[in-house]
């Protein structure tokens, strides 16, 4: 890995810091470990914490293996990203295609839904912000924005009825 790609991975990390990715209090974590834990049992999902970033959470690799690997409980961000991972599985919606390469992005926008809806809690504006990241992904393709749109709505739906 040279400099000038390091320097790009830090750059574009350095997008994703903000107040949903720092460690909440020990007794949230608990609660959003534990809920993650429920929703996966009730879901017949395989879920294990591991120390990645955010953005490396990954969902089943094929349709038969239920198991979704997401980071450590200690944020919002990642309390949402792994409800989001979950998600997959319940709604059985794949990110891509067959090809393996072409992201599905109103699965990830009814995905998303499905995470807003889940939370314990309406999404914070800092983890508003990441989500939206989340769409903003070099492969242009019909969809996106409005998919993007419909989750954002969704955010904004939940934010206001709290
Ligand atoms: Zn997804």
């Amino acid at each position: 890995m040279n400099d000038n790609w390091s320097d790009v991975v830090a750059a574009f990390e350095s997008l994703w810091e903000g107040p949903s990715t720092e460690p909440v209090p020990d007794e949230q974590e608990a609660r959003m470990r534990c809920h993650v834990m429920s929703l996966a049992e009730e879901h017949d999902v395989r879920c294990r914490e591991e120390d990645i970033h955010v953005f490396a959470a990954e969902g089943p690799l094929d349709a038969e293996s239920r198991s979704v690997i997401v980071p450590r409980l200690s944020s919002e961000l990642a309390y949402l990203v792994a409800l989001h991972e979950i998600g997959h599985l319940a709604l059985r919606l794949p990110s891509y295609e067959e090809d393996g390469t072409t992201r599905i992005f109103a699965n990830e926008a009814s995905v998303w839904e499905w995470a807003i809806d889940a939370s314990l809690l309406p999404p914070s504006e800092d983890a508003v912000d990441k989500i939206r990241l989340t769409f903003v992904v070099d492969e242009p393709r019909d969809g996106r924005a409005a998919a993007r749109d419909r989750v954002m709505r969704r955010c904004a739906e939940r934010r206001a009825a709290q």
